[in-house]
């Protein structure tokens, strides 16, 4: 065997136990390792609550990746794409440009990535828990409404500074939950003007069960102990909207609180989403060994991927001690492989379960025996200590656990930043992006696919009002104008697009000029098309030939020989907005704004220079026989007023104009009423 490369992409405990078994196995001499991991440090998830919860100190979680794994090439870059074909990966350099790298085997350990937008509002009021910073700046926030409460004095303010709300009843959720409740109801003594008594923690999951990661009989038993601990919860019950007041249910019910955690929307990172091959709810599907299906040299381990359990022939749940029994066990297929002897499917017998649930309580099944409260409590944080990726980080979390026993925990909150409000969101054909009635929440900007925009006419059918690609944008009006979302939007290809928060939005616009322009150029021609009372007559503009619109070509016009000295003094003599440049048979060659006037200038051309070489050429123009709606679009498109009408695509000779102006003339003789 000659010296290969093995890539594993991911610095999770899938990737970091994959790597470290690779390299325990293969000399140096003969494979290089490589991992690449967008963060130089391993995150040690189960312990990222009590971050929160201000149980131990954000350090404590996180464990740089080249400490723990020598002998492995460790690079902190992003790996944007997968080619099979060619076998190689590419990554984003420190530049930005993309650069590639082959592998013999690699192993995609890539994890979930977190989509707040999957529900409306989500992005913009609510805290995800999927890094350090995030831990911070909850517990941050979560010290800032006891310190509200406490010099409120409104007692409605001060219930809703001390109501907290937590969105999704997994491992995440229900640790999350556990720890605001400790950390509050520990700290309240210090406070004077309310007690424990007057705090919820509420948590919202939409199953009859809390914990789907673990079995039946220990989710039963982790609800009541939590109940029993004084955290409300609410079951069968989805999220459909977070709002500054809080979070709306699906039966109308409105949960009011200055905090809302929200930990669904786990999604599957974009690189997952951009390889063609089999995958299951966005997650890699594998053979029995963990190679992803239709690859030979392509393997799947840890949340991203679903690999069924030999064991029991159940898919794998998304647990730590899964993700890192499957990365171990990857290894040793690959090892297998290089050696050209068969592989092994995944099989691994769980030793127990185990979960926090706040107030030095756990909920453990190790087994097959449960255990719940202070003992399963101590015998979960004993396992996470051992489990903890180092010795530095054993000794520095026992420190602060040691402390905790013995002082209350500390209630300062230093200012951290957080995981930024602007997401990417992929959807697939056919997938609902937003539906009309919805509350408005988010913006979105095409960056990939096509989407098409929707309304119900007065008989409830839905018509199709326009479709939008790359570089356009679409969910502006309902959030300018406060208001529920007054169409729908659907995916007609695959899509990626940019997802900015309200809040980001029209901090935004307020700030950058030419974006606020884009946008209302934007509304001038959409928002009329949804305006229910305008509607009718907005769908007969969309029959109506352009030939109705067409003017006369104007008088002036410039030849392509003509010189730049001459052309501005034209413009300042008839004081046009614009001017058509013919060729000598009449046909459009281009045309001349102040834009391309300022542009040459600007480039320091010279006044004998002719109209050919700065002129737009080839302009956007339209034939007599299009519908007067598409040439709307195009306007708005374009960012312009008017657009020439020619004979033909083919030898575009110029046989008119038509205005947005008299179109605006015609739409609101229509809507007069009769
Ligand atoms: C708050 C929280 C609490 C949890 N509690 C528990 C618990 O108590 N018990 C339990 O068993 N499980 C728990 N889990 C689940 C557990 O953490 C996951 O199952 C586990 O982390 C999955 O490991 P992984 O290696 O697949 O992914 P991850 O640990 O998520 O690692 C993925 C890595 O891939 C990197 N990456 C992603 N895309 C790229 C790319 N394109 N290029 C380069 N690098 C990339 C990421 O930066 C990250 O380092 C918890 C999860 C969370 C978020």
């Amino acid at each position: 065997m000659g010296m290969k490369r093995i890539i594993i992409v991911g610095g999770g405990f899938a990737g970091v136990k994959c790597a470290r078994a690779l390299r325990k196995r293969l000399p140096k001499d003969r494979a290089e390792i490589v991992l690449f991991s967008r963060e130089n440090n391993m995150i040690f998830y189960p312990l990222l609550a009590e971050v929160a919860g201000a149980a131990i100190n954000p350090s404590a979680v996180t464990v740089p990746l080249r400490q723990m794994l020598p002998g492995v090439r460790c690079r902190t870059e992003e790996i944007r794409h997968i080619d099979l074909a060619t076998s190689e990966v590419e990554y984003e350099r420190y530049d930005g440009r993309p650069g590639r790298v082959t592998f013999d085997h690699a192993v995609l350990a890539c994890g979930t990535a977190v989509n707040l937008s999957v529900v409306p509002g989500m992005a913009d009021h609510a805290f995800p828990l999927k890094s350090e910073g995030d831990a911070m700046v909850l517990r941050f926030h979560v010290m800032e409404q006891l310190e509200k409460a406490e010099v409120c004095d409104d007692p409605e303010r001060r219930r809703w500074y001390l109501s907290f709300v937590v969105v999704g009843g997994g491992f995440t959720g229900v640790e999350v939950a556990g720890e605001i409740n400790d950390l509050i109801k520990a700290g309240t003594r210090f406070y004077s003007t309310f007690t424990a008594k007057d705090v919820t923690v509420t948590l919202v999951h939409s199953r009859d069960q809390i914990l789907p990661e673990v079995g039946p009989t220990l989710r039963e038993f982790a609800r009541t102990k939590m109940q029993e601990s004084g955290i409300h919860m609410i079951l069968n019950a989805r999220a459909v909207s977070a709002t500054a007041e809080g979070v709306e249910l699906h039966d109308g019910q409105m949960l009011r609180g200055a905090t809302v955690v929200c930990t669904i929307g786990n999604t599957a990172p974009l690189l997952v989403h951009r390889l063609e091959v089999p995958k299951e709810r966005g997650r890699l599907l594998t053979d029995p060994d963990m190679r992803v299906r239709g690859a030979s040299n392509l393997w799947a381990v840890g949340d991203c991927a679903q690999i069924v359990n030999a064991y029991d022939g159940q898919v794998s749940p998304t647990t730590g001690q899964f993700a890192e029994r499957q990365g171990r066990q990857a290894a040793e297929n690959i090892i297998r492989a290089l050696q050209g002897e068969s592989t092994r499917p995944f099989f691994f017998k769980p030793l127990g379960q185990l979960c926090g649930i706040g107030e030095r309580k756990a909920v453990a099944e190790i087994l097959g025996v449960r255990l719940s409260g202070f003992p399963a409590w101590w015998l979960w944080r004993t396992v996470y200590l051992l489990k903890s990726p180092s010795w530095s980080r054993r000794v520095k979390i026992a420190f602060d656990w040691t402390w905790e026993l013995f002082f209350p925990r500390d209630l300062a909150h230093p200012r951290v930043n957080q995981t930024e409000r602007i997401a990417r969101a992929h959807y697939r054909p056919g997938d609902l992006i937003f539906a009309e009635g919805e509350p408005a929440m988010s913006f979105y900007a095409i960056e990939q696919g096509e989407i098409e925009v929707l309304r119900r006419d007065p008989t409830g059918q839905q018509q199709l009002l326009a479709r939008l690609g790359p570089g356009e944008f679409f969910g502006e009006i309902a959030l300018l104008d406060g208001n529920v979302r007054i169409g729908s939007v659907r995916a007609r290809t695959t899509v990626e697009v940019l997802v900015m928060g309200k809040e980001v939005f029209s901090k935004l616009s307020g700030a950058l000029t030419p974006f606020r322009n884009l946008v209302a150029q934007a509304l001038r021609w959409r928002r009329p098309r949804l305006n229910r009372h305008l509607s009718q007559t907005w769908t007969a503009l969309e029959r109506r030939p352009l030939s109705e619109f067409m003017e006369a070509v104007p008088e002036r016009r410039l030849a392509p020989d003509d010189t730049f000295e001459n052309t501005v003094r034209m413009f300042d003599q008839l004081a046009v907005e614009y001017l058509t440049v013919l060729d000598e048979k009449g046909r459009l060659s281009g045309i001349v704004t102040r834009n391309e006037l300022f542009e040459a200038f600007a480039q320091g051309k010279k006044p004998s220079i002719t109209v050919r070489e700065f002129m737009r050429a080839d302009p956007v123009a339209v034939t007599p026989e299009e519908m007067s709606l598409m040439a709307g679009d195009l306007m708005n498109k374009h960012d312009i007023d008017w657009l020439p009408v020619v004979e033909n695509k083919a030898d575009r000779r110029l046989i008119g104009i038509v205005r947005s102006e008299k179109m605006l003339r015609w739409l609101m003789k229509q809507s007069e009423p009769t």
